[in-house]
């Protein structure tokens, strides 16, 4: 076809087509951005919610972007019908907020380059398809769907690669007039790249993460716009990081073995290449074997999961930045008051293999994350938590505020603050003893010990030693005399040199009072439990141990 016919044929396939590539080149100008500065973009299908997978994306992408000066926006790719539900947007925004994964520029917020939902820049992408007619590297293709199958059945017979090209590619060299009947003829059709490319030649580029990559270069005549009009996510997101001028396209390394037709169309428009960053999936291991977390199978793979469980959102973006970079999680356990913000993230400590999802190594964090807040702060957020999921027991913290304070704030001081909780639903579990009536209608269902303990020994001791209004240090001299003078050895290394000699050593007298006025045998420490409580909550918790055994 020669050049007056390609021209011909871009204002027939596009005759409300009347901008040209200069004018959103010039609608959509550079960023004036600092050095280094990085723009990054989360490109969800409006699927109806942000799975982790998904989630983990975004977050690089906000990572990235914020420790660069840079932007990081959002943009919707809802080119795929199939894949678009309802209201899907809505909730890939309310996650993101949840998250406080906050895009700057986006269709609800700002941003010089709207639209930045994919369906309304159709008209976009057809400019540049037009502009690609004329210059002889589309065409369009009038290949029904039984003949693209019969294609794909020689493929297969053949152990043929699969696809549009070559030789198969048979709607390549249609004249214009063989075009004009078509058309006429309302034969329905898309348009495909003339792809210049040749398998056999080999391409190479660096990716981010992955390092040097060598791939087969493109030869596939792959669909730029489908028979409604509108763009392939090859041809789209080509057009889109181009024109919104994003530098780094961190994306799921799904996408790697399309990465050649990209780059050819990359070139083939006349631009600039942003660098690729592919991220590994994430995986689950499940009974020895690892595959990839799963929207269906995995509670844990929706992000709505870990509001519903009680798992603070703070603590699951460390658990993010923990897979994010392979040296995040000794950095953060090292320093106490450091978080995500203080640290530099980098793509060379990024996983080049799958992620696993562990969520032992989860709760460690989130264990840390609530050793590093105050009673105050823990007892404020499980108050929100419970006003949603559990309004029973939140009407018991709002009347037991105080006492549950005390609770929640022992062994926060010092070098290693207590590691029991790891999410909003455990504070009523570890500290049932802390308001009475839960710990009366629990009744020691959580003691493990099946040692029988001296009662006697014990109220004599509560009513006639101990003393509230004293040190730590020397309410622990105290029981150990007390231990002494009632044939208890003061410390288990004397008890363990000569057991016949002793009734048991001080910890087994401690032992007995925690069981009796907490309900377990390990708790925070002891004293502090025993001076929220008060001698009078003492007694009565032991007689009712003494009414449960008797
Ligand atoms: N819309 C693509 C998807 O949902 C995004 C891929 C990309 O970030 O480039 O998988």
């Amino acid at each position: 076809m020669s050049e007056k016919e390609r021209i011909e044929l871009a204002e027939i396939l596009f005759p409300n087509i009347k901008h040209d590539r200069a004018y959103y080149e010039n609608m959509y100008p550079e960023r004036s951005l600092t050095e280094g500065a990085m723009v990054t973009r989360f490109g969800p299908s409006p699927t109806g919610f942000v799975h982790m997978g998904s989630l983990f994306g975004a977050f690089c992408d906000y990572i990235f972007a914020k420790q660069s000066n840079g932007i990081f926006y959002l943009r919707i790719e809802d080119t795929d019908q199939k894949r678009s539900i309802e209201n899907g947007v809505e909730g890939i925004y309310k996650d993101l907020e949840a998250f406080q994964i906050t895009p700057d520029e986006s269709e609800i917020v700002a941003g010089d380059y709207k639209p930045y939902i994919q369906s309304r820049r159709t008209e976009i992408y057809q400019t540049y398809v037009k502009d690609l007619i004329v210059q002889g590297l589309a065409y369009p293709c009038f290949m029904k769907e039984e003949e693209i199958a019969a294609v794909r059945e020689e493929q297969e017979n053949n152990k043929m690669k699969i696809g549009i090209y070559g030789l198969y590619a048979v709607d390549r060299d249609l004249t214009l007039n063989e075009i004009k009947e078509k058309l006429e003829n309302k034969e329905e059709h898309v348009i495909r790249l003339k792809s210049p490319g040749n398998s056999k030649n080999q391409i190479e580029i660096i990716d981010c993460i992955k390092g040097k990559m060598k791939l087969p270069e493109n030869d596939m005549d792959i669909v730029l716009l489908k028979k409604d009009g509108t763009p392939t996510y090859h041809f789209a997101h080509v057009i889109d990081d181009h024109l919104m001028h994003t530098t780094h396209v961190i994306r799921g390394d799904e996408w790697v073995s399309s990465l050649p037709i990209h780059i050819q169309l990359f070139k083939i428009l006349g631009f600039d290449m942003p660098k690729y960053a592919h991220t590994a999936p994430i995986t689950k291991k499940e009974n020895g074997n690892i595959r990839k977390l799963s929207k269906r199978k995995d509670p844990e793979a929706k992000v709505s999961y870990y509001e519903e469980v009680g798992i603070p959102i703070e603590a699951v973006k460390l658990y993010l930045a923990t897979i994010l970079n392979s040296n995040f999680e000794e950095w953060y356990l090292n320093n106490n008051d450091k978080t995500i913000g203080d640290f530099t993230f980098t793509f060379d400590k990024m996983a080049v293999g799958g992620t696993l999802f562990d969520l032992d190594k989860l709760n460690n964090i989130c264990k840390t994350y609530f050793s590093r807040k105050s009673g105050q702060e823990i007892y404020d957020e499980t108050l929100k938590y419970t006003e949603k999921f559990d309004l029973e027991y939140n009407k018991l913290l709002k009347e037991n505020k105080e006492d549950m304070i005390k609770f929640l704030s022992i062994e926060k001081d010092g070098e290693r603050p207590r590691k029991d909780i790891a999410k909003y639903s455990d504070v009523k579990e570890e500290f049932s003893y802390a308001i009475d009536s839960l710990f009366e209608e629990e009744n020691y269902s959580k003691n493990d010990s099946d040692k029988t303990y001296d009662i006697n020994l014990i109220i004599d001791y509560v009513k006639n030693y101990l003393d509230l209004n004293v040190s730590n240090e020397e309410w622990f001299n105290k029981i150990k005399e007390f231990a002494t003078n009632n044939g208890y050895a003061s410390t288990p290394k004397e008890y363990k040199k000569d057991p016949d000699n002793f009734n048991g050593h001080v910890g087994d007298i401690c032992e007995a009072i925690r069981v009796m006025i907490t309900g377990r045998t390990k708790s925070p420490d002891l004293f502090s439990i025993m001076k929220i409580l008060g001698k009078d909550r003492i007694i009565k918790r032991i007689n009712l141990y003494q009414n449960k055994i008797s």
